[in-house]
C-alpha cells in the first residue's frame, strides 16, 4: 500500500513516511474515496465532485505531493502568526536528529539521485559506456573497496613522503631550510603546496593565473586525531602524538592569522610578485622557477616575463611571507610534512579516510551525520568527473518532456520578470530600460549542455582527466594535478552553457546565464501533479536564479562601466535604501537555538535574500501567465473557475494558497544547533525558516491569500520589495 504513493517504488523513500500524520492521510483518503463514489471521471488524471465544480487531480503524483505537505504541516499553529511552523510543523517534529545531522525535503532529492547514480554505477563498467563514464565507475569501485586499501597499509604514503624529500615520520632533527625542493615536487606529484595555491582560473573565455593563501579547515582535533591514528598503526610511540600536535596546530594557527581581511585583488607580473616576496625577506624562494615547473604539466600557455599573475590579497602575501621569513626552518618543515601527510593520508587506509571525512565540514554536515561509504563515494567521483557522472543519470533518467516543460516554465519567469520590472516605481524610465535590456540577454540553460550526449563528444573533452588512473592514492593524487592544472582549459564552441560545474543538484545564475540543470528536474521541484506547484517550487527556484543578475552584487561589479550610462543618482539611492530596508529587516531574525541574544549577520546573506523575495514574486505571476493560457486554450470550460485540479485531501486549501505551502515545503529542514551555526558562518544564503518566513512576509499576495491582518507577523505594515 505505502509504495503507491511514492513516485519512486524504492523502499529507502518510503521510510520517513511512518508517522502518525501519514496514517491520517490514508485515513482522509479513505473517506475521500467512499464520497467520491458519485463522481464522473472527466479526464484519466482527474475526477471531479459531483454537483460541484471542483476537480481533484488523482495522479500518483498529486497523491504523492498531498500526502508530502500533509505530513509536513502542523495544522494548529496560525498561519498569519508563523507559517514556517504551518507548512513544516510536522517535519521538524518528526526528525529528531543526530547532534551534527539535517534533514531537509531537498536533501531528499539529492539522495535520490545519488541513490540512482548508485544504482547505474554498482551494475559495473559496461563495454558500450563511454571511456570516461568507465573511469568514473573504475573510480568509485576503487573508493568502495575498503579491502584493498587497508591491504595496501601506508606503504604508498611513505614511498610519497620519501619522494618529496620529506622523512617517514614527523621527526625533524636538521634544521636545514628543505622548503622551494620540497614544493616543488610537491606541486608536481600532488598538485597542491602548503602556505599558498597558484591556480588556473577561466573566466569569460579568458585563462589567467592566480596566486592566493592556501586556504585549509584545519582545527585542533584534526590534528590530533591524525597524529593519534599514526601513533596506534605504529605501536612506537615513536612520537608524542598530543604534544606534536598541539605544536603544529599553533604554528598553523600563527601562520595563517591575520591582520587584515583582505579582499583586494591585483595584477603582478612574476618579477614584480618576486619583488614583493624579496621586499619581505623571501629571497630564497624563486618564484619564476617554480612557476615553471607548474606549467610543465598544464597546457596553458603563460608568458614568464609578460604575463601577470592575478595576486588574490597583496596584504596577505606580504605578511605570510614575512612570517615566513622569520619563522624556524624546523617547524616549517613540520607543518610541510604535516600538509602533505594530511592530504594523502586518506586515500591510504580507511582509519585515515574516516577521520579526514569526520572533520570535513563539507562531509560531516551534509546529511544525517552519516554517510554511508557509497553515497560518500558517489560525492566523491562526482567532484573529479562530474560530466561523466551527469552523462550516465540523463541517459537512463531524463526525459525530453520535463525539458520542455521547464523551458516554458523559464520563459514565463523570464516574462513575469519583464512585467515586473516594467511595473516598478523607484526607477527611471533610462534604468528601466537598461534593466530590461540587460533581462534579454540573459540566456537560459534547461537539462544539460548540448554536446554532452553528442556520440564521442564526452570522451572528446576528457583528455585533461585521461591520466586520472591507477590505484586508489594515485587516482587521487593526479585527480588533483588535473584540477589545479588542467580542469579549466575547456574549449568552448558554444555560447551557452559554458563550464562543467553547472551539471549539480542546483540551479544557479552565472555570467549572464541561467542553469538548470537535469539533476534538479525531479520531485520535490518539478515532477509535482499539479503546474501550480511545479512553479511554486521551481519556479522560485528559476526566479530566484534570474533576480541575482540584478541584486546588490552584480551592480557592484557594473557600477564602473555600465551603471554611469544607465543608473541615475536619484535611482541608486532608491535602490539603496530598499536594499537597507532589506538588512534591517533581516537582522531582526531571531534563532532561539543558538541563544536569545543571537544576531544574525544580515550583510552576509543580502543579495540571497534580494533574489528570494523577487523570486517568489516572478514565479507567482508566471505562474498566472500560465494559467490565463491554459484557459485560453480550453474551450466551453467557462463554468469551471479554475483549469487547474485540487489535490486530494487538501481541498479546502485554494490554488494560490497551495502555491505558498508548496513553496515552503521546499524548506522544511530539521538541523542541529551545530549544523545551524556552521551554516550562519559560511552559507551566503539565510537560513530555511528564515527564508519561508522572510519572504512570504514581503509578499503582499501571500498576505491577502491567507487574510492575515495587517500588523500580523506574516503580514507587517513595512515591507521590503526590489525587484
Ligand atoms: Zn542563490
Amino acid at each position: 500500500m505505502q509504495t503507491e504513493f511514492s513516485v519512486e517504488s524504492n523502499d529507502w523513500k518510503m521510510r520517513q513516511h511512518g508517522s502518525s500524520r501519514y496514517i491520517v492521510f490514508l485515513v482522509l483518503l479513505i473517506l475521500m474515496f467512499s464520497v467520491t463514489s458519485t463522481i464522473s471521471e472527466t479526464h484519466a488524471q482527474v475526477k471531479t465532485i459531483q454537483g460541484t465544480n471542483q476537480a481533484i487531480c488523482i495522479s500518483d503524483e498529486c497523491f504523492n505531493l498531498a500526502s508530502r505537505i500533509l505530513t509536513s504541516m502542523n495544522e494548529s499553529v496560525d498561519p498569519c502568526d508563523d507559517f514556517y511552523q504551518f507548512a513544516c510543523g510536522g517535519y521538524v517534529n518528526k526528525h529528531q536528529n543526530s547532534e551534527t545531522g539535517s534533514k531537509s525535503t531537498i536533501g531528499d532529492l539529492v539522495k535520490l539521485v545519488d541513490y540512482r547514480v548508485k544504482e547505474i554505477f554498482n551494475k559495473g563498467i559496461s563495454p558500450s559506456m563511454p571511456e570516461t563514464v568507465k573511469q568514473a565507475i573504475d573510480f568509485y569501485e576503487k573508493c568502495i573497496d575498503e579491502g584493498t586499501q587497508n591491504n595496501s597499509g601506508l606503504e604508498p604514503m611513505f614511498s610519497l613522503l620519501e619522494s618529496l624529500g620529506l622523512p617517514r615520520l614527523p621527526i625533524f632533527r636538521s634544521k636545514i631550510q628543505l622548503l622551494p625542493e620540497v614544493l616543488i615536487r610537491g606541486d608536481k606529484m600532488t598538485g597542491k603546496t602548503p602556505f599558498f595555491n597558484i591556480a588556473i582560473e577561466q573566466q569569460h573565455g579568458n585563462t589567467y593565473l592566480t596566486w592566493n593563501v592556501q586556504k585549509q579547515v584545519f582545527n585542533k582535533q584534526l590534528f590530533e586525531e591524525f597524529f593519534k591514528t599514526l601513533d596506534r598503526h605504529f605501536r612506537l610511540n615513536v612520537i608524542d602524538a598530543q604534544q606534536a600536535a598541539r605544536d603544529l596546530f599553533d604554528f598553523y594557527s600563527s601562520m595563517f592569522t591575520f591582520s587584515v581581511l583582505d579582499k583586494n585583488e591585483v595584477w603582478m607580473s612574476v618579477a614584480e610578485f618576486q619583488q614583493l616576496a624579496d621586499d619581505n625577506g623571501i629571497t630564497w624562494f624563486n618564484w619564476k622557477r617554480f612557476l615553471t615547473s607548474f606549467l610543465e604539466d598544464s597546457s596553458f600557455k603563460f608568458d614568464l616575463e609578460k604575463g601577470k599573475i592575478l595576486v588574490r590579497g597583496p596584504t596577505i602575501a606580504k605578511q605570510l611571507f614575512y612570517k615566513l621569513h622569520v619563522a624556524q626552518n624546523q617547524r616549517i618543515n613540520s607543518y610541510t610534512w604535516f600538509f602533505y601527510f594530511y592530504s594523502t593520508a586518506p586515500y591510504t587506509m580507511t582509519d585515515f579516510r574516516d577521520k579526514y571525512f569526520a572533520m570535513d565540514p563539507h562531509f560531516r554536515f551534509n546529511s544525517s551525520g552519516e554517510i554511508d561509504l557509497q553515497t560518500r563515494c558517489i560525492a566523491q567521483a562526482r567532484s573529479v568527473f562530474p560530466d561523466a557522472i551527469s552523462y550516465a543519470y540523463i541517459s537512463k533518467y531524463f526525459d525530453e518532456e520535463t525539458k520542455q516543460n521547464t523551458e516554458v516554465m523559464v520563459e514565463d519567469i523570464y516574462q513575469a520578470f519583464k512585467l515586473l520590472i516594467r511595473d516598478i516605481d523607484w526607477t527611471d524610465e533610462q534604468t528601466k530600460r537598461f534593466a530590461l535590456e540587460k533581462l534579454d540577454a540573459v540566456k537560459q540553460n534547461v537539462g544539460y549542455p548540448q554536446w554532452l550526449m553528442a556520440p564521442g563528444a564526452l570522451d572528446g573533452r576528457n583528455y585533461c582527466l585521461e591520466d586520472v588512473r591507477g590505484d586508489w592514492l594515485t587516482m587521487n593524487l593526479k585527480a588533483n594535478i588535473a584540477a589545479s592544472k588542467k580542469y579549466f582549459l575547456y574549449k568552448f564552441n558554444d555560447t551557452n552553457w559554458t563550464g562543467t560545474s553547472k551539471m549539480a543538484m542546483n540551479a544557479c545564475y552565472e555570467g549572464r546565464q541561467v542553469y538548470v540543470p537535469a539533476e534538479i528536474l525531479n520531485s520535490p521541484f518539478t515532477k509535482n501533479g499539479l503546474a501550480s506547484l511545479n512553479y511554486a517550487s521551481l519556479g522560485v527556484f528559476i526566479g530566484h536564479e534570474f533576480t541575482r543578475g540584478f541584486d546588490d552584487e552584480d551592480l557592484t561589479v557594473e557600477k564602473n562601466e555600465e551603471q554611469k550610462k544607465w543608473w541615475s543618482r536619484k535611482t541608486l539611492k532608491n535602490f539603496d535604501e530598499r536594499v537597507q530596508c532589506m538588512v534591517d529587516q533581516y537582522s531582526q531574525f531571531l534563532i532561539p537555538e543558538l541563544g536569545s541574544n543571537f544576531k544574525l549577520n544580515s550583510i552576509q546573506t543580502i543579495s540571497e535574500n534580494i533574489a528570494d523575495i523577487g523570486g517568489l514574486r516572478e514565479a507567482l505571476l508566471a505562474y498566472d501567465l500560465f494559467k490565463n493560457r491554459q484557459m485560453h486554450n480550453v474551450n466551453g470550460t467557462e463554468a469551471l473557475p479554475d483549469p487547474e485540479p485540487y489535490l486530494p485531501v487538501l481541498t479546502s486549501y485554494s490554488h494560490k494558497q497551495l502555491f505558498f505551502l508548496g513553496f515552503s515545503n521546499m524548506w522544511c529542514q530539521k538541523e542541529s544547533p551545530a549544523h545551524l551555526s556552521q551554516k550562519l558562518s559560511t552559507d551566503a544564503h539565510s537560513l530555511s525558516h528564515q527564508r519561508v518566513l522572510s519572504t512570504l512576509a514581503n509578499n503582499r499576495d501571500f498576505a491577502e491569500a491567507w487574510q492575515c491582518p495587517l500588523g500580523s507577523r506574516m503580514n507587517p505594515v513595512k515591507k521590503c520589495i526590489d525587484w
